[in-house]
């Protein structure tokens, strides 16, 4: 379990899948973006993986 801190008011958020802070209701994103931050926790894996295979099979038809 690990700790998110808010950009905006620096408080400490326990829950990895929170998309607005608890304290400012500001959005947790931080540097790429609100979509992308969200894909950090160990749940999001297999979007990753997903994407991956996504890419390798477009190279395939590419070829
Ligand atoms: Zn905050």
């Amino acid at each position: 379990m690990s700790e998110i801190i808010c950009p905006h008011c620096k408080n400490p958020i326990y829950d990895e899948d929170v998309l607005l802070c608890h304290f400012c209701g500001k959005s947790l994103a931080r540097t790429s973006g609100g979509v992308f931050g969200k894909m950090r926790g160990p749940g999001m894996n297999w979007v990753w993986i997903i994407l991956a295979l996504m890419i390798f099979v477009v190279l395939l038809l590419s070829i």
